[in-house]
This record gives C-alpha cells, structure tokens and sequence, in this order.
C-alpha cells in the first residue's frame, strides 16, 4: 500500500494482547486498535496497522493487555463518602442506625457532586468504563458524569416516602421527567427509572414506573430479592415473592436490570430467561451484608444476561471491578459446587459486555469491536505477580490487581495515562474527602 493510500486516525493503541471479549474466548497477540472520532475503526494486527493507519498518537503497551473498560452495572457513589463509616454490623442496624440517619445529615447537592469525583477517580485507576449509578441527585451526578468525561446511565429514584430529593410521590415523577429530558440525546450519560426496592416502592408507583419507561424508552434498576426477609416481608404483605409481583405489573420484562438476585427458585431462574431480564450479581455486598448468595452459574447456564456490579463503597468497601469480578468468578464456583462453572472468560465478558447489554449500552462498549466507542482499560502483566503469562485471562481474573490497570480510554480520550488521571486534581480529591470525614464524624447518631 503506497503512502497516498493510508487512512488517517486520531489513536493506534498497540498492545501485545488484546481480549475483545466478543468474539468470545479469544486472545489477540500483538495487535492494534484504530480509533477514529471516539470510536474503534479496526482491530488488526500490529504490523498491519502501521502500514494501514497515520496515526495522530500510537501508544504502545507491549506488555500490556487490552480490554473493554468494565462495565459497574450497581453502584451509589456518592456512598463513597461513607466508605467505612460504618462496618460489621447486622444489616438491619447498619442501615437504619447508621446510614439513613448519617446520609439524613449530609446528602444534598454537594455531597453528591464530591462522592462521584471521588468515585469517578477510583473507578478509573481500576480499568472501570461505565456505571449504572443509582443515587438521588441524578441531576448532580449526570453533571458531574459528563465533566469529567465518564459514562454513565443514572437512575431517576422513586421510593414511598420523603427525601431530600423529593418530597412526594409526583414530585418523584416530575423531576424523573425533568432530568431525563435534559440528558435524552447525550452521548454519554442517559437515564433510567430506580425505583429503589420491592419493600420501598408500592403498587401504583411500580405502575407509573412501567408505564413511563416505555414510554421514554429507558430501563428499570432495582434492588430484587436482595435477602430472605425481603421475600418473606413480601410474602406477607402482598402474598406474593416479588418477583412474581413484579411481573403482575408487567416489569419483569427485557428492561428490567435485577440488582442481587440472591434468592431464586428453579421457576425464577426461567422466568429470568422467558422475560430477558438481566442480573447484576453483586457478590462482595452480599458476603458482607450476609445477604446470601445469587446463584450466577445456574443463571448464566440458562441463558439469563449476566452482569456484575460493586453496589456502594458503604457495603463493598470498594469499587473496584477487578476484584469484584474475581470474587464472581469463585463464588459462582462454590456455590454450583462445581470448580468447571463460570471460567475467567465467562467471568470477564460479564463484567464488560453482560453489563453493557443490561443497562442497553451494548451498541456503545462492552467489547473490542469496530464501530463500538473506545472504552477501554489496558492492563500492564510484566510485573511479577502475574508471571509467568501462560494464560492471559486466567491471570486478569484470577492474579492481576487493579493497580496493574496502566491506560484508561473513554471515547478515545485518555483518562487514565501510566497511572495518573490528566484532568482531575488528585490531591483536591483526597482533601476533599478528609473534610467530609470531619463532617460525617462530627453527627451525632
Ligand atoms: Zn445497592
């Protein structure tokens, strides 16, 4: 090819291997990805897009490894700021003696606003891409998404009773409608309704729930079957499991993102199937909040979509995908009883792709593919922990820390260079968070 004949592009990222993630189970070694205008343009080999491509930038990360950025398909971020605030206790008295009344004293505009800078920082020095977040403020968090150039679906919160958000049922609804219409055509940030639990949430306003997201086209983030007393307090309110009341109202369906899952029965695992709702399995949260244990392998083995998510740094303590999805992979492991469920590229791709397709941003990320944005997180595996390298995967699942995460892209933009985060104030950050741990200690509970 004469040098008349290259094509132009703004990013060649060359890196000794890349995990696409679809087509499934695969590892490229020495290859390229072109990116034009935000977006992947080619995956080749490297040679081959030297002599294709003028590049604007090549970086190249010859020990490195190449992935789709992860996909937190459960986080409330803002929660970042509580980070610890309040651990070992039993869930009951954890959430109603610690959390509610301290988040009472402080949540308003400017705790959220610095719980996603916060958390946006951490997430991507851990190769994390996209959030499905789910918090009240989503004006504040989309603002804060769309600054710092990180994507995000945001959840619209509805719940029975008053907050700081929103005093009312309707007024719930309008500011849902308020925040979604401005953020409709991003290209980056969009919505969806979070309606908070089944025990929080009633009938009439689960209806207003279905009737609008179809409306407006959005998906539907919900805590479900997180715990047995959940489903049990369910049985004797409604005389129904959730689940089963969920469907009564028609929202278990292709938009519905189930958040934990951790108790099912065979029939709900197909229900899962039948209707396309796809799971996010939370599994630190639920080992440590004791919450039990979603059943990841039998789910995925019936077809269900499968996600992975953190839930907040107030029950994690961390956001950090990497770990989490090592967790997924072992835990699903032990409770099949069965050391073959849920390998490390089962484990990855839900972790990336699953969770892209759960929040409907599988035609955006989720994979290395051209015409997907470029949302992705390159990890260096020189270090001596994961040597030596006789199976990529396996060491990205099951060895390597997210501190190996070097690069970030979103977009094409380079969020995450060698480890430092061009265009966000780390030390500002790390004051920040400080002052608000003087605050938070100064409420009396
Ligand atoms: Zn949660």
């Amino acid at each position: 090819m004469s040098e008349g004949q290259r094509e132009t592009c703004d990013l060649l990222i060359e890196a000794g291997f890349v995990v696409p993630v679809e087509p499934h189970g695969v590892v490229l070694e020495d290859h390229a990805v072109a990116v034009r205008d935000g977006a992947i343009v080619a995956v080749l080999p490297r040679a081959e897009a030297r002599a294709r491509f003028d590049a604007a930038e090549t970086v190249s990360r010859p020990d490195g490894a190449l992935v789709p950025g992860f996909v937190n398909s459960h986080a409330h971020n803002p929660m970042t700021l509580l980070r610890g605030v309040a651990d070992d206790l039993p869930l009951k008295v954890w959430l109603q003696q610690h959390i509610w009344p301290i988040e009472g004293a402080v949540i308003g505009p400017d705790f959220v606003a610095d719980g996603v800078t916060l958390a946006i920082a951490e997430m991507l020095r851990g190769g994390t891409t996209c959030v499905n977040e789910n918090y009240f403020f989503p004006d504040v968090q989309a603002a804060v998404y769309k600054r710092h150039g990180f994507r995000a679906r945001v959840g619209l919160p509805v719940i029975d009773f008053p907050t700081a958000w929103a005093k009312n049922d309707d007024e719930y609804f309008d500011k849902a409608g308020e925040v979604h219409d401005q953020w409709r055509d991003d290209p980056l940030v969009a919505t969806a309704f979070a309606p908070h639990a089944p025990y929080t949430v009633n009938d009439a306003n689960f209806e207003r729930v279905r009737m609008l997201s179809d409306q407006l086209d959005v998906p539907v983030h919900l805590h479900l079957h997180e715990t047995a007393q959940e489903v049990q307090q369910s049985q004797d309110k409604h005389g129904q499991r959730p689940i089963a009341r969920l469907d009564r109202l028609g929202l278990f369906n292709d938009r519905l993102i189930a958040v934990h899952m951790t108790q099912l029965t065979d029939a709900e695992v197909h229900l899962c199937v039948e209707r396309g709702v796809s799971v996010v399995h939370c599994p630190e949260s639920n080992l440590k909040l004791a919450s039990g244990f979603c059943p990841a392998c039998a789910l995925e083995r019936a077809g269900v979509n499968l996600a992975i998510g953190t839930d907040g740094c107030a029950s994690n303590n961390d956001l950090d995908m990497v770990g989490e999805t090592r967790t997924a992979a072992i835990l699903a492991k032990a409770v099949a009883e069965d050391a073959a469920a849920f390998d490390a590229f089962t484990a990855l791709r839900a972790a990336t792709l699953g969770g892209a397709k759960a929040i409907g941003f599988d035609h955006l990320v989720g994979s290395i593919e051209p015409g997907k944005q470029a949302d992705l997180a390159c990890f260096d595996l020189s270090a001596l922990e994961t040597q030596p390298l006789h199976h990529v995967v396996s060491q990205l699942v099951y060895a390597a820390g997210r501190h190996q995460v070097s690069d970030v892209w979103i977009a094409g933009r380079h969020k995450l260079r060698e480890r430092e985060l061009p265009g966000m104030d780390v030390d500002a950050i790390v004051a920040n968070a400080r002052q608000w741990r003087a605050r938070i200690a100064a409420i009396s509970l």
